[in-house]
């Protein structure tokens, strides 16, 4: 069992899913009669569990000050948290699409499904990806500091700025390994429990 909050990632992976990311997980693909159609519900293999509670480390008090109760657990010291039977695969947008890359999957949207009839062709892409050098994939971080811009400011004079700053953290050899087989394994657990894989 690994827990959906706690996931180990890499530091540089954490950074850049800050503000977008997408989960590959598995789901169970059911009839849903609101929707009158089939929908994936990855909540299936969710279960809720008493954790203790990592900010307070389970003595419901505040680090700062013991007097005060932890906020995050109200001073119980437990906290719920959700556990799946499998271990999910969090990524940031542009690994994802790195990800449906290598594994020829043509998604734009980076919301999808992959269903339980065609994980034996999914679990063949990446055993292939397994046996193949995937070094092209790499991507090395690059920092890119902004265009300068020249603009008037409202006494008429030129000002010269500079655009955001962006940084790609890209992404390394082990990375792309560590994402092919958490991905076999997930299919080995969705082919075992008659579930599909999801991504968004
Ligand atoms: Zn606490």
């Amino acid at each position: 069992m690994t827990r959906t909050k706690g996931n180990k990632m890499l530091l540089q992976e954490l950074l850049s899913i800050i503000n977008e990311s997408v989960t590959f997980s598995a789901a169970v693909l059911e009839y849903d009669p609101h929707y009158d159609g089939e929908i994936y519900n990855s909540a299936k293999f969710q279960k809720e569990v008493d954790a203790e509670c990592w900010v307070c480390d389970g003595k419901g008090k505040s680090k700062h000050g013991h007097e005060y109760e932890c906020d995050y657990c109200n001073g119980t010291g437990k906290i719920k948290e959700f556990v799946t039977p499998f271990k999910e695969l969090n990524v940031s947008n542009a690994n994802a699409r790195l990800i449906l890359n290598m594994l020829e999957i043509d998604n734009d949207e980076l919301i999808g499904g992959i269903k339980h009839e065609e994980l034996p062709e999914l679990k063949r892409k990446l055993i292939k990806l397994k046996n193949i050098n995937t070094r092209k994939y790499t991507r090395d971080t690059v920092t890119d500091k902004g265009s300068v811009r020249v603009s008037k400011d409202e006494h008429g004079l030129s000002k010269i700025s500079r655009g955001p700053t962006m940084i790609d953290v890209g992404v390394g050899q082990e990375q792309i390994t560590h994402y092919i087989d958490t991905l076999l394994d997930l299919v080995d657990f969705a082919q075992k429990n008659n579930a599909a894989i999801v991504f968004n």
